[in-house]
């Protein structure tokens, strides 16, 4: 008998359009094969049109490269406090460190799975009643899902603290029908190969005050000053994103609503599907509230649960994952003040995301549901 071998099934996986090749064509027969030219104007240019609000894009090397210069243009240095959300990647708090200031966790909500009003209200009266009056907020649009963008907003111009809007993981979502990259003082994008369209490793930093955008550009590009030589009066940084992949993310930016149109049709077939077992719970959009869906994401009712399926999966050559681990649970950060109420880690302790990808075929689908089907039923 011959044994079927099966494809791997990836979590999230690169997914080209047809105009890509054609525009890193562009950039090598004209030799712009350097951190800057067309494509990365052009590509600026899409995100910003992309955008309902009049805003301003600096395309960079990472998400991360864009927190960083984000945070450092809002001022924040050496023994500042910085508020970050706890549920999220690793990214979102590391460039706080790379400034030498100190992060402070506050955990999620359940309608959202992102940052916590309450909590994060609780955080900076205590910070400040220390003297200490965090210089920023990080909040996260997790797995593409707005975080409550009004009451943040609320708490945030309140006690005159501006945030960073980690939108890495939700392009393509939006707030009452606004686009999430918008909202913050200043907002970052990220274009990883994981991520809703990738330049295969890319970022961008989103602002509505062009002098933000250029200070960003200065600061990306070595801090140089004005001059014939070599001169400069401040660090400066290697964060420019290349004119090759530029050329990637303009045909990327093409295809951006038909990609976040098919992550929505994976989170409603796994839902329909699954939603039978009533052992399994989804994150649902709050009114107003349009995810990506990045991921779907599902909720099982105990550790032991979520490993089965895991483990599971990955004996059929499928990848899952546990939801982020919370920033106050890690090695390196765990030892920061954080501001809890136990919500993230139990999501992360229940918690499992699914293959999400936009070229995933329904047959990709139903191989994962039948796999969950089967330990759930049991
Ligand atoms: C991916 C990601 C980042 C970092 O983006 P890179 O482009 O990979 O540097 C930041 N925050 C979140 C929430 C992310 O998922």
């Amino acid at each position: 008998m011959k044994t079927i071998v099966k494809d791997k099934i990836w979590l999230s996986s690169p997914h080209m359009g047809l105009m890509e090749q054609k525009y890193v064509k562009e950039a090598f027969d004209s030799n712009w094969v350097a951190p800057l030219g067309p494509n990365v104007n052009l590509f600026e240019k899409a995100i910003a049109d992309y955008m309902d609000e009049k805003v301003y894009v600096a395309a960079l090397s990472s998400g991360t490269a864009a927190i960083h210069l984000a945070l450092s243009l809002l001022g924040v240095t050496r023994g500042d406090e910085v508020l970050c959300q706890s549920f999220t990647f690793s990214a979102s708090a590391n460039p706080i460190l790379y400034l030498g200031a100190t992060p402070i966790f506050v955990d999620s909500e359940r309608h959202t799975w992102n940052i916590s009003p309450l909590l994060l209200q609780r955080a900076i009266k205590q910070r400040i009643s220390l003297g200490r009056k965090p210089k920023a907020i990080v909040a996260v649009h997790l797995y593409g899902m707005p975080y409550k963008i009004e009451e943040i907003r609320k708490i945030a111009d309140h006690f005159e603290i501006p945030i960073v809007e980690d939108s890495a993981e939700a392009l393509g979502s939006t707030y009452y029908g606004s686009k999430c990259g918008s909202f913050g003082d200043i907002g970052i994008l990220s274009f990883n190969g994981n991520k809703i369209i990738t330049t295969s490793g890319g970022g961008a930093l989103v602002t509505k005050n062009s002098i933000l955008k250029e200070k960003a550009v200065f600061l990306a590009t070595q801090a140089r000053d004005n001059a014939p030589h070599y001169q400069h009066s401040q660090v400066g940084y290697n964060y420019r994103m290349s004119n090759v992949l530029a050329g990637i993310g303009r045909g990327q930016m093409e295809v951006l609503e038909d990609r976040v149109n098919a992550r929505r049709s994976n989170f409603n077939y796994y839902k329909e599907n699954l939603a039978g077992l009533s052992n399994i719970e989804f994150l649902e959009e709050q009114e107003n509230f349009k995810s990506n869906r990045w991921l779907t994401c599902i909720l099982t009712p105990n550790f032991e649960t979520r490993e089965q399926i895991r483990l599971a999966l990955q004996e059929e050559e499928i990848e899952s994952r546990p939801l982020w681990k919370p920033m106050h649970l890690q090695p390196i950060f765990s030892k920061y003040p954080n501001y809890q109420d136990g919500t993230s880690e139990d999501l992360f302790e229940r918690g499992l995301c699914l293959p999400s990808g936009s070229n995933l075929s329904l047959e990709d689908l139903d191989r994962v549901i039948s796999i969950i089907n089967k330990i759930l039923v049991r």
